[in-house]
């Protein structure tokens, strides 16, 4: 069931939207070769806890971080680790939920590491895109397939591929709710929107093939293939007519 969220939730999950985007302005700013995963990851928790925030994904089935942090081939779900080192040219998805009086909010980003190749910009540059175009259908009466049939597209016609093991979710009271949003579908399927739905939209976008493998740790979540991987993700509230964005800070683009 798709729960559709009271002006106050709204409320509230915003301000937890715009500690993650402080989140991301900090990282823009501190991300940098010879820092570990865990120090990103000590910078995401201190700033959620200073503004009142709990980082969500601490103990979320026992994940020990206050975040995701995955490198290169690593799509998603890396855990924190002061033994993993950012190397100029890598890139590196930080992937963030803050809970403000019960109420979460989603968001991602991948940040270069210094001096990027060209095609690994090109990467993070297209899964991003992928995210707006995707959003700016949003509005009650439009079916969730649309929204999923458009980060497909867009990432296929750019060669890329969608992850088909993981998808988007609801979110609000809970990290995770109804509907499962997946990158890829069929426009015309799937539930309806409605006002006052809040949705954390991410594409998940490999380079490669789209075949994942986890790690022996239960979380980390790597290509198959090898090669390089991105993640961008914001919550979206569906408004009386289109959407919010309610994770991007003041001048992000
Ligand atoms: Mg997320």
């Amino acid at each position: 069931m798709i729960i559709v969220k009271s002006p106050r939730e709204i409320a509230l999950m915003k301000r937890a939207g715009e500690v993650l985007g402080l989140v991301f302005k900090t990282l823009e700013k501190e991300i940098r070769a010879g820092m570990s995963t865990m120090d990103i990851d000590t910078i995401v928790e201190r700033v959620i806890r200073e503004n009142d925030c709990i980082p969500a994904e601490k103990g979320y089935h026992g994940f020990p971080g206050s975040a995701c942090v995955s490198v290169n081939e690593t799509l998603i779900h890396g855990i924190p680790s002061s033994k993993i080192i950012l190397r100029e040219g890598d890139i590196v998805s930080v992937d963030v939920v803050a809970t403000y009086q019960g109420y979460s909010a989603d968001a991602c980003r991948t940040f270069a590491v210094g001096t990027i190749t060209e095609r690994a910009a090109r990467l993070i540059e297209v899964t991003k895109h992928s995210f707006f175009e995707a959003v700016k259908l949003i509005a009650p009466g439009v079916h969730l397939g649309d929204i999923s049939e458009a980060i497909q597209k867009y990432n296929e016609s750019h060669g890329y591929n969608v992850v088909r093991d993981y998808t988007g979710h609801g979110i609000g009271a809970h990290m995770h709710e109804d509907p499962s949003i997946p990158n890829y579908g069929k426009s015309g399927t799937g539930p309806i929107l409605e006002q006052g739905m809040t949705l954390a939209i991410e594409p998940m976008v490999l380079e490669g093939r789209k075949d994942t493998r986890v790690l022996g740790d239960g979380w980390t979540v790597k290509s198959k293939d090898g090669k390089l991987t991105s993640h961008y993700e914001n919550t979206v509230v569906v408004t009386e007519d289109g959407y919010e964005i309610i994770t991007m800070y003041e001048g992000e683009k």
